[in-house]
């Protein structure tokens, strides 16, 4: 049942489940992705062939609380001179945002665009060490135009300039409309998990209202042509926010069992201000830290006594109109101190007055320095007290900490590592 699976192979092509029937879908791409899909699948040519992995999305539902800037190869929806179509976005990886090609493609020309992207990729990409292969690494070296002279030698027509990006970000949402009046249901998985029983019940109810079953790329279950906005399942709270990679019990890497400890973090009010969250067991990421507005990636650490579990901790992801992946904060923060950390970046955020979280990022958290938001982030813990960034520069911000009876001052420096380490160890450590 597989073939070209894993090494140096495209991976499956992912889309919105929505695609198609969301009231605001613009062109249904699944045939796109068929007719992409038949370009490399069982083709001796491609199989195991290119430099590097190749992950593909393509949406045009703009609508949905779905986004793909992390793919290798993005087709995202746009308008171009008087049609819809895609703008061409590359080179995203686990830890990169795709950047834009500032390539229009038409929906007719979708296929060919991807196979001539993907015979430059193979002709011209790096093949020297596989951890510097990915088509991300080749855009480092020779830059995007030279890259778009590189896509031309395949591609049989002019390439228009990009369009009018039309993807818009709207929240997750258990119901949402359908084109045709209907609604689409998003059944929570725990955490990429269903139990038997339960995807029994959903197979029964789907088959007994003719429902459509789909698979999102957030590890939930997807039911669509409902007559009403209503199921009569139970659903575990906070999940749909929540990404999280296959975790230990699956996954030989992974020092945590993410699905479970999942279970440290802050559910109801990630859910209730729609924050997402992107849980990797390690830094390859299969949890897309780089891509939510809060990642985590596990790890064990002694640094606060005996070994325990930890976590490194990203903020500042943009996948709005901007790309950008998160930025590393925290290297270490202890899992049971995981989720009053997690409170205060919450409460910071509630107190921008930012209407999403991404907007927070942009707008605030990537004016500041890393070091000072890890510095910012404890001192709030630390000292207690209502302090908000007020749309201060960072240096003000950091005088009115000094000024702070509590804050530790330290008078052989007044750089922000040593009252970091002050506050870590004072508040985490757990041997006196
Ligand atoms: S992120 Fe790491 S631990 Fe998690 S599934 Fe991927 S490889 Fe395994």
């Amino acid at each position: 049942t597989t073939l070209q699976v894993l090494t140096d192979n495209f991976r499956n092509i992912v889309t919105d489940p929505y695609d198609g029937l969301h009231e605001s879908s613009r062109i249904e791409v699944y045939p796109l992705i068929e007719q992409m899909q038949s370009v490399f699948l069982g083709q001796k040519e491609w199989m195991g062939m290119l430099p590097r992995k190749c992950n593909t999305a393509i949406s045009a539902t703009p609508q949905s609380g779905f986004h793909f800037f992390g793919n290798d190869i993005f087709f995202a929806l746009a308008q171009g001179e008087g049609q819809w179509g895609f703008n061409l976005f590359l080179g995203g990886k686990n830890s990169e945002a795709s950047q834009d090609a500032d390539i229009f493609v038409p929906p007719q020309r979708v296929v060919v665009m991807f196979e001539a992207v993907s015979r430059a990729f193979m002709k011209y990409g790096l093949r020297g060490s596989r951890a510097k292969t990915r088509l991300f690494h080749l855009l480092s070296e020779i830059g995007m135009e030279r890259f778009r002279e590189k896509i031309a030698e395949f591609y049989p027509h002019e390439t228009e300039r990009g369009g009018v990006l039309r993807l818009q970000k709207a929240p997750k949402q258990q119901f949402a409309k359908l084109r045709d009046g209907r609604y689409g249901y998003c059944h929570r998985s725990r955490f990429g998990r269903i139990t038997h029983r339960e995807l029994e019940q959903l197979v029964a109810y789907a088959r007994q209202n003719a429902l459509e079953i789909r698979l999102g790329v957030d590890q939930n279950i997807y039911l669509l042509g409902l007559q009403k906005p209503q199921v009569p399942f139970d659903e575990p709270t906070g999940a749909a926010h929540i990404t999280a990679c296959a975790g230990s019990r699956y996954c030989a890497l992974s020092l945590w069992n993410i699905k479970e400890e999942t279970a440290f973090l802050p559910l109801a009010r990630l859910e209730k201000e729609q924050i997402t969250v992107g849980f990797s067991g390690c830094l390859k990421g299969c949890g897309r830290h780089h891509h939510e507005d809060i990642g985590l990636v596990g790890l064990r650490t002694n640094l606060f006594g005996p070994v325990t579990k930890a976590a490194r901790l990203f903020l500042g992801t943009e996948y709005g109109t901007t790309q950008k992946a998160a930025r590393l904060i925290f290297h270490v923060v202890p899992l049971e101190q995981l989720s009053d950390l997690i409170e205060v970046i919450i409460d910071e955020y509630k107190a921008s007055g930012e209407e999403d979280f991404e907007s927070f990022s942009k707008n605030h958290l990537n004016r500041y320095s890393t070091g000072f938001l890890m510095l910012w982030f404890l001192a709030k813990l630390y000292l207690r007290q209502n302090i908000t960034f007020e749309g201060k520069e960072e240096q003000q911000l950091y005088r009115e900490l000094l000024q702070q009876p509590d804050f530790p001052r330290h008078q052989e420096s007044n750089e922000y590592e040593t009252a970091v380490r002050v506050m870590m160890h004072e508040m985490w450590d757990t041997e006196a």
